[in-house]
């Protein structure tokens, strides 16, 4: 993801609403669009939200 400079204070994850994945920042897959990424601060913040830890950059691991 190209927009890490945008985490926003206390995020290390991102999710994205259309796919239901949630990210670590250097993830290797494709950027997702602006307006479908959300912000979490831990995986249990994003797993509370729905969202699904991504295969590619396992990021229940990294928090
Ligand atoms: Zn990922």
């Amino acid at each position: 993801m190209t927009t890490t400079a945008a985490f926003p204070d206390g995020a290390t994850l991102y999710a994205v609403a259309t796919t239901g994945i949630y990210c670590r920042p250097a993830c290797p897959s494709r950027p997702p669009l602006p307006k479908n990424v959300r912000f979490f601060a831990d995986a249990a913040g994003a797993e509370a939200a729905g969202y699904r830890a991504c295969l590619r950059c396992r990021p229940a691991r990294a928090a």
